[in-house]
């Protein structure tokens, strides 16, 4: 234990002393750029030494509507003032609201409160085997799951399990059996994994920390199509893609498909809580039985009256449609930069990756000194993925910044 005096001399550090701070005292499961942030606001982020970035990872999608949006702040300082947690043991007046609300929005049925993406991952894996067992009839812990190369879902042991990056699963056995893995956007490979032991498959729309991959043109409608000849869930993980980020309210509105199982997080808080949920059809859902499954944080009141404000947020300041007119833009003027290491540049809305055939983080690292934060996924992948609340104007300074780094030096 420090005494009170040591803990007021930890105050007004230098960039270098944080970072030796976090690094002896942190497990090191992560590595971070070495910036210290200490403010943020809409798409910009600001470090101890004065310097203003545009954000384009927005905490991997989870501050869609910009940082520290004041509408949320709002509502959070009131909540918190009021009641934050009183578990699912007793009922309170945001939670009721709040099902209503994203159940209005989703189309679907009924909730089901969680508070990380994974623990929402965890929570449909379970609803399609108990569904699996309990209404299509399938012979005791028989039940599969299909999914997809290159997915990410969390890093829980179970949903590891089912991870085809050695390096998530190494050391961490033994994991979790009932997984089968396809090529993403592979129909056929989906059609030949189907067994009458499948209960489900379980796919994001567009795979984010696999690289912005957009997968065929038909694919999620002929997958949705097997799903329902053969009786299997169509499961699918919005927690990165979902809330406006591709230029829908959810992904798989571009292909007009309709999952049996949706699963969302991330920005469904505007990145104030952790808050992610489960939906389903009544059908579906009913399945789950007092007892099953809980969680002592899911559906608290200050998470769940800030999710209300960021999905009320979302519609009133029409962030979905400037995700798709100003991702349609930035997309169109990435395809006119000329270097031959850019491979190809893909994505909708505000999700994008521009993809080189050499590794990204030097390029990253040069956007960092023109004032913009992003980080490469899958070593030679650059993601774009600002607030929905960018500008015009800003998405003019992320451009000529890029085109910078590409063109000029
Ligand atoms: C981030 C992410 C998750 C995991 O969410 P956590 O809140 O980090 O547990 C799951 N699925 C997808 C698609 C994600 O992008």
């Amino acid at each position: 234990m420090k005494d009170k005096e040591e803990i007021r001399v930890l105050k007004n550090l230098t960039a270098q002393e944080y970072i030796n701070l976090e690094d002896e005292f942190g497990a090191q499961t992560y590595s971070p750029l070495d910036l210290i942030i200490e403010r943020a606001e809409g798409v910009w982020l600001y470090d101890i030494e004065g310097n203003k970035y545009l954000d384009c990872i927005s905490a991997f999608s989870s501050v869609n509507l910009g940082h520290c949006h004041p509408k949320l702040l709002e509502v959070f300082k009131k909540q918190a003032a009021e009641m934050t947690q009183v578990s699912r043991a007793l009922r309170n007046t945001q939670l009721p609201l709040f099902f209503k609300e994203i159940t209005a929005i989703t189309g679907k049925e009924k909730i089901l409160p969680m508070n990380t993406g994974a623990e929402g991952v965890e929570t449909a894996v379970k609803l399609a085997r108990k569904w699996a067992y309990t209404v299509k009839g399938i012979e005791k812990d028989r039940a599969e799951i299909i999914v997809c190369e290159k997915n990410f879902h969390g890093r829980t042991t179970t949903v590891i399990s089912f991870s085809s990056n050695q390096a998530y699963k190494e050391n961490f056995g033994p994991l979790t059996p009932g997984f089968k893995i396809i090529p993403f956007g592979d129909t056929d490979a989906l059609k030949n994994a189907i067994t009458p032991d499948t209960c489900a498959f379980l796919a994001e729309p567009i795979q984010g920390e696999g690289g912005v991959q957009v997968p065929p043109e038909g694919f999620l409608k002929q997958a949705e199509n097997l799903c329902r000849q053969n009786n299997v869930l169509l499961i699918l993980d919005e927690i990165q893609t979902g809330w406006g980020r591709t230029g829908k309210m959810f992904a798989y509105q571009h292909e007009d498909v309709n999952p049996d199982i949706l699963i969302v997080g991330k920005s469904l808080s505007g990145g104030f809580y952790p808050v992610s949920a489960v939906l389903a059809d009544r059908e579906i859902m009913d399945v789950f039985k007092p007892g099953d499954h809980g969680s002592t944080f899911g559906g608290n009141p200050l998470g769940c009256a800030v999710s209300i404000k960021a999905m009320q947020v979302l519609l009133e300041e029409n962030l979905v449609q400037n995700a798709s007119e100003q991702g349609s833009y930035l997309i169109e003027k990435l395809k006119t930069l000329k270097n031959p290491h850019i491979k190809e540049v893909r994505g909708k809305g505000l999700f994008i990756a521009i993809e080189l055939d050499e590794p990204a983080r030097p390029y990253c690292d040069r956007l960092l000194e023109k004032g913009v934060i992003c980080k490469e996924t899958q070593n030679s992948v650059i993601r774009l993925a600002p607030a929905l609340v960018i500008t015009g104007e800003q998405i003019d300074f992320l451009f000529d910044s890029l085109k910078s780094i590409f063109e000029e030096d």
